[in-house]
């Protein structure tokens, strides 16, 4: 979107505010598609978790995207945006059986990653079809936070405990539908993800039964000019390839899935946020926004570099600020960065702010979650309303004393 755009939709709700293109949105969902365009049966996924607003989701439903969720609640949430059960697939870590059998009552699929819920699921519903989310032991990316196949991760079952889910499998007589994984955000290297699905595969052919193979995630997205991405055309080509061969090999029609959340929302999202002070120190100049990591959390926890303009002023004479918050904390969301010169008052654009974005924000220092719009063919709609005090209190108890 446009400085001009995003400057009005400001003006019109007031800040902080998200703002999520859905031009955008679509475009990459096209994208991923075309590229997996010589694969017959391909399923892509939303992953609800990185921005979960029912609008975004009624969106992607209506270019026929299934869902990932996490959690029962993001499973309703889609009910919620009218997808039919069979779209959802639930990917839960660490859940309990209770929770898993009340997703799969809903006619979700269910995908399981430990062994002592696949027995306990397995000895109590045989008829019901899972998929196993394995874990292939590969280092997605450099950071460790985000790379979750590697040895010491708590995702997914070991590529190494296959011999003990064959035994499950057998002697629960279980119906195992899919075979899933997922090796963390940002994939680098696509040779390093083709591994990856060699693993797959050859987990694949233990099972007779599979109607689907899930390659989870991981799509690297610019975060700046220059940056990598994941070149989902090239990954395409060969993915497809692979998959198409052994489709053929294993002797029964497989649908090729992922799992996209960063991809497919990220750059779509823009947070906007005011300047309630420019403040000149020995040493720095910082712009602090009426806004801290209790609306944008990504950059304190991950290190996540959000590229900032002042699309108040976005032809200004460039010089070097920290961005800071204004919770009581260490808040910095920039150092020393380049942005057209700051006045009192200005609005501020950070990029990328689809992903994990408002789904992270809370109501630390008792603020308000800030309000959500959705850019749709040239118009602003307003898909979450800023909370209000009453938000604050809804569920407090004040007792008598
Ligand atoms: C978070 C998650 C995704 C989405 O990851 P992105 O990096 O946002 O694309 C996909 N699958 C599973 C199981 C996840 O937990």
């Amino acid at each position: 979107m446009e400085s001009n755009q995003l400057l009005s939709v400001a003006q019109e709700f007031g800040s902080p505010l998200y703002v999520y293109d859905a031009e955008k949105i679509l475009s990459q969902y096209q994208r991923l598609t075309n590229a997996f365009s010589k694969v017959e049966k391909l399923r892509i996924n939303y992953a609800v978790k990185a921005l979960s607003n029912i609008s975004v989701l009624k969106l992607l439903k209506q270019v026929d995207s299934g869902l990932d969720t996490v959690s029962i609640q993001e499973v309703k949430l889609g009910l919620h945006a009218g997808f039919s059960p069979d779209k959802i697939i639930y990917t839960p870590n660490g859940v309990s059986i209770d929770e898993i059998e009340a997703v799969a009552a809903l006619g979700v699929q269910i995908n399981i990653d430990n062994l002592s819920i696949l027995e306990q699921f397995g000895t109590k519903h045989p008829q019901i079809p899972v998929c196993i989310r394995i874990n292939p032991h590969v280092m997605a990316g450099g950071n460790s936070n985000i790379s979750v196949g590697h040895i010491d991760s708590k995702f997914g079952i070991s590529i190494h405990q296959l011999p003990h889910i064959l035994r499950i499998v057998e002697n629960t007589k279980m119906h195992i539908n899919g075979i899933h994984m997922h090796t963390g955000s940002d994939i680098l290297d696509i040779e390093v993800f083709l591994y990856a699905s060699e693993i797959l595969f050859d987990t694949a052919k233990h099972f007779k039964t599979l109607d689907f193979i899930d390659f989870g995630s991981g799509f690297k997205v610019p975060y700046k000019k220059g940056d990598i991405e994941t070149d989902v055309e090239e990954l395409g080509r060969k993915l497809s390839k692979k998959f198409n061969a052994f489709e053929k090999e294993y002797g029964r029609s497989l649908t090729l899935t992922f799992e996209p959340g960063k991809f497919l929302v990220s750059e779509a999202g823009y947070f906007l946020a005011k300047v309630n002070v420019v403040k000149q120190t020995t040493s720095t100049v910082f712009a602090g926004i009426d806004s801290g990591f209790n609306h944008l959390i990504r950059p304190m926890l991950y290190g996540s570099e959000h590229y900032i303009e002042n699309i108040s002023h976005p032809k200004g004479k460039e010089r070097f600020y920290s961005v800071v918050g204004y919770i009581c904390e260490t808040d910095t969301f920039a150092t020393n960065r380049r942005i057209s010169e700051i006045k009192e008052g200005d609005i501020l654009s950070f990029r990328n702010a689809g992903a994990y974005c408002f789904s992270m924000a809370s109501n630390y220092n008792s603020r308000y979650k800030p309000a959500e719009v959705l850019y749709k063919d040239g118009k602003a709609h307003l898909i979450r309303e800023r909370e209000t005090f009453d938000d604050l209190l809804k569920n407090q108890i004040m007792i008598e004393m």
